[in-house]
């Protein structure tokens, strides 16, 4: 299979700085991100496609071989990394954690932690959702949100009190073994003690607040920046506003937001693009003039052409949405429906029967091809 080219992976020119080479990998990554595309082979293949070619690209060095004399430049020895094809989730998230962390805080793009570090445990992550407009989305808001959480216990800074003996329930190895029956015969279940919190020692002399647990529960209210752009299933994850640890010197926890779209009742969302229904009076259609449009920064005027049929649908160049880290904004589609107008004064009702009679000959006409079209149709 011949590999695609590096700078059409990324959608660059061969001439784009070393920011916008990132910026593209970063699109691409969000996009392609398996978070974001659970067992989708085909978002996988591209998600690591993006992260060879940004290997190359990003690096002075290989990005002047690969220049030169293309992928063969890379292939053979000193050049290690991605280029040989073979590499993982987890050596891309290791590899790129800085550029995941800073990606506006969105999602688990930073590094995952892989093999649990010895030490204190952190902290839980929590969960929110936070429900949103597409006038939110469509300029980024920032939400306040009351949150029920974990925090150091104050009194003892997080020591739990003072005075440590070893755990008498583990004997200080911080796991307790158990021995279960099961239809496979015995087994052992290894757990975390839960007196001592996998610690292996214990407070002898407890702290009153938080009676050694190290943490007391608090409700807070803080303040979530949403960037604009975003789109329901996209999370933003806050960095140490999860609970604290229960252990003296862990992590604290993230706070996870995952981010919830509210239904308009006008505007219809199909990524960045909007769709919306407008009624136009039946006489605007036959002669023609202008029709403002609601849009969700304001509204804009469409011109109407003279016999514009309704459905037809009219696209308005970037009253959409703006896109997650890019300039670019949607389209507003804009479907032209017709207003039959009700309840007609003696006038109108009058006027509308002389442009009946006016027209009568060319709408009998109409009826009549259509009639024998039909007959045609079926012999
Ligand atoms: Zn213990
Ligand atoms: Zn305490």
């Amino acid at each position: 299979m011949s590999k695609r080219d590096y700078y059409e992976i990324l959608g660059v020119p061969k001439n784009a700085s070393a920011d916008e080479i990132k910026r593209a990998y970063k699109k691409l990554a969000v996009k392609y991100h398996p978070d974001k595309n659970p067992g989708d082979k085909e978002a996988e293949d591209k998600f690591k496609e993006a992260a060879e070619a940004y290997d190359a690209l990003s690096d002075d060095q290989k990005k002047a071989q690969y220049d030169r004399f293309g992928h063969e430049g890379l292939r053979g020895a000193g050049f290690g990394g991605f280029s040989s094809g073979s590499f993982s989730f987890e050596d891309i998230f290791t590899h790129f954690g800085d550029i995941f962390s800073d990606i506006g805080g969105f999602g688990s793009f930073g590094a995952r932690s892989s093999a649990r570090s010895r030490g204190p445990s952190p902290g839980e992550d929590l969960q929110i959702g936070i429900a949103i407009t597409l006038r939110e989305i469509a300029e980024g808001t920032v939400k306040k949100v009351r949150i029920k959480r974990y925090k150091t216990c104050p009194d003892c800074s997080g020591k739990g009190g003072s005075g440590m003996k070893s755990c008498d329930a583990c004997g200080g190895k911080g796991q307790v073994r158990r021995r279960m029956r099961s239809i496979f015969g015995e087994m052992v279940n290894v757990t975390t003690c839960p007196d001592c919190n996998g610690s292996g020692e214990v407070i002898t002399n407890k702290c009153k607040t938080c009676v050694g647990q190290r943490r007391v529960r608090t409700e807070d209210t803080i303040e979530v920046k949403i960037p604009a752009g975003v789109a329901s299933g996209n999370y933003i994850k806050l960095r140490g506003e999860g609970n604290a640890s229960a252990q003296h010197g862990g992590a604290t926890g993230s706070l996870i937001v995952h981010i919830e779209e509210k239904n308009d009742d006008f505007f219809v969302r199909d990524g960045q693009n909007l769709f919306c229904k407008v009624l136009v009076p039946v006489h605007r259609l036959a002669l023609g003039g202008e029709q403002r449009v609601p849009t969700l920064f304001g509204e804009v005027k469409v011109k109407i052409s003279a016999g514009l049929q309704p459905g037809t649908q009219l696209r308005v160049r970037g009253q959409g949405l703006p896109g997650y880290n890019s300039d670019y904004k949607g389209d507003l589609f804009v479907e032209i429906q017709a207003h039959i107008p009700e309840n007609l004064s003696s006038k109108e009702k009058t006027l509308y029967e002389e442009l009946g009679s006016l027209s009568q000959e060319r709408d009998e006409k109409r009826e009549r091809s259509l009639l024998e079209r039909i007959k045609e149709f079926f012999g």
